[in-house]
């Protein structure tokens, strides 16, 4: 497939080898754990190369290299690595430049499993401190760089808070200063940014939310240059071998190929949703990047093409009781952890926190029991509008 076709068309036939199989339109599922060989040659030979041959599934197998080329391709990188889960490939990413005694620099919001590999198992076990902070202002992090600094660590807009890191400024002196950056971009996916562009050495994702987009696959995804990817394939992935499985590699291929239009869709439908939510008297605050107030509008706009569908609201009021009639009462939005399904959900993180955390800590992290997360889906945003108001009508 010529490259210079434009990237919806790129999704539907490239890397596909129809010839090779019976031109079948969907690619078979490679559904084996190894591949065998001619030869004594012809197996010494494929050692070799082996991020590039097929011998046994926890290093390379078609069905998962085919999705890893096409993502690649998506996010502008020369190269992608599919694990398990997100949590598989974050981990691996980040141990990929870490040794112990090493410096990290991240922002306070992060998604909690990744908060919880630096701050407890990686500081534990490797002696790794992670210096935390707001991350708005690219300063910041220079500010907070020491000299074992090795990594600078993004989630921009972090899927909590939606606050943003100026990526292509933080990447800049980075690299001057021979620290080592990675971005999880699961939120924007790269359909709406691109970091790599921006400078950022890793890329990754959980393929769990919009990239696998139907609720059906728990996968994660690297993304970078030949060179960390290929390291990051014979240390990290083979050898803690949280490998992607052929099937959920083959759903995430049916994904990608709806990932422009869908992301498309949760966007439109996330602003009609935030706009009624932002105009309704019960509602004390909406903080999404698309709207034309957020606070970091013009950084959101330097960097990013467009917004998807994962926002948070707060409720005006603070009876737990009236809140849990609220939410009980959505009849559309499911209630659930996760999101970028096409389904709409909802959920209140204080439901986690309230459980994890004594009451004087709850109220430090500036998160109310009115605190409220949506995940907009495919829906027809206007059942989802008047789902949002008979709901409200609860309160009093
Ligand atoms: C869900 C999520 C992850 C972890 O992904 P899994 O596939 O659940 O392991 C990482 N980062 C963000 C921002 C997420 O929302």
């Amino acid at each position: 497939m010529a490259s210079d076709h434009q990237l919806e068309t790129q999704l539907m036939h490239f890397a596909e080898d129809r010839e090779k199989y019976h031109g079948a339109v969907v690619p078979p599922i490679f559904q084996n754990s190894l591949f065998t060989f001619e030869n004594w040659e012809a197996i010494d030979k494929a050692f070799e190369d082996r991020t590039n041959n097929c011998i046994y599934t926890r290093g390379k197998n078609p069905s998962v290299s085919l999705v890893e080329e096409k993502i690649a391709l998506l996010a502008g990188g020369e190269r992608a690595k599919l694990f398990g889960s997100g949590m598989a490939a974050i981990s691996a990413a980040i141990l990929h430049f870490l040794k112990p005694g090493d410096h990290v620099i991240t922002i306070k919001n992060i998604y909690g499993p990744t908060n919880n590999l630096l701050n407890t198992y990686l500081r534990k076990k490797m002696n790794i401190e992670t210096t935390y902070i707001d991350g708005g202002e690219a300063t910041e992090f220079e500010s907070a760089i020491q000299k074992n600094t090795r990594l600078i660590y993004l989630e921009s807009p972090s899927s909590a808070v939606f606050r943003l890191q100026d990526i292509a400024a933080v990447a800049r002196f980075s690299r001057e200063k021979g620290i080592k950056t990675i971005i999880d971009n699961t939120w924007a996916t790269p359909i709406f940014q691109k970091p790599l562009a921006m400078g950022v050495d890793l890329e990754v994702h959980s393929c769990s939310k919009y990239l696998g987009g139907h609720s059906d696959v728990v996968a994660g995804v690297v993304i970078g240059s030949e060179k960390d990817i290929i390291e990051i394939s014979v240390n990290e992935f083979e050898l803690l071998g949280g490998k992607m499985a052929p099937f959920e590699a083959w759903l995430i291929l049916r994904s990608l190929r709806t990932l422009p239009i869908r992301m498309l869709k949760h966007q439109e439908n996330a602003m009609n949703v935030a706009a009624f939510l932002e105009s309704h008297s019960k509602i004390r605050k909406v903080n999404y990047p698309g709207l034309a107030d957020f606070a970091q509008k013009k950084l959101a706009e330097k960097q990013m093409t467009g917004f998807s569908g994962l926002l948070s609201f707060e409720l005006a009021t603070r009876d737990v009781q009236q809140i849990k009639n609220f939410f009980n009462a959505l009849q559309i939005f499911q209630i659930g952890v996760s999101w970028g399904g096409h389904e709409s959900l909802i959920y209140a993180p204080a439901i986690s926190y309230l459980k994890e955390l004594p009451a004087d800590q709850f109220k430090n992290l500036g998160i109310s029991v009115g605190d409220m997360r949506i995940s907009v889906g495919l829906e027809n945003s206007d059942d989802l509008i008047n789902d949002l108001e008979q709901a409200l009508a609860q309160l009093g």
